[in-house]
């Protein structure tokens, strides 16, 4: 068995919105600059920000959870059944969160399922340009059987 395994993110990307408090009206208008690319993709997000969007953009966006609440534990959730595809996560540097654990795990989270996260604006601009935006795109992720049959065997 393989370690790492070949997944292919779709054409069609399931994208999760995430903001601060701090960092929400950033987020919105990030989106509203960005709405003729959104509106091709799947679009979810943590409670308070998934609303925001869809009121004050248009776009659909599905909501988890709020933040504090747990909303960033279960888009983390849906990185590892594979159903999130990017994450577009505005995190407040200078603000302390009362759900810190929950942010730093679906960093984590999303950089063992190599999933593309911007945490701020510059490179959730990159991101958006890119051209993987509207082709499929191949990337390796850990092969979790193969992980856990060698665990198995060793421990
Ligand atoms: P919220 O959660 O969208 O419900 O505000 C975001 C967060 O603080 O992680």
């Amino acid at each position: 068995m393989e370690d790492k395994i070949t997944l292919t993110i779709g054409k069609q990307k399931n994208i999760a919105l995430i903001a601060h408090d701090g960092k929400k009206p950033l987020l919105i208008q990030w989106c509203e600059d960005n709405k003729e690319i959104l509106k091709n993709h799947f679009l979810c997000g943590t409670g308070t920000t998934a609303r925001m969007i869809s009121d004050k953009t248009g776009l659909p966006v599905r909501g988890y959870n709020s933040g504090p609440l747990g909303g960033d534990q279960q888009i983390g959730a849906k990185v590892v059944e594979g159903r999130i595809d990017l994450i577009v996560f505005f995190s407040d540097p200078l603000t302390a969160q009362p759900h810190d654990p929950d942010v730093k795990a679906l960093m984590r989270i999303a950089q063992v399922y190599d999933i593309p996260i911007a945490v701020n604006k510059a490179s959730a601009d990159f991101m958006i340009k890119s051209e993987f935006m509207d082709t499929p795109y191949d990337h390796d992720v850990i092969n979790f059987q193969k992980n856990i049959a060698d665990r198995a065997n060793t421990l």
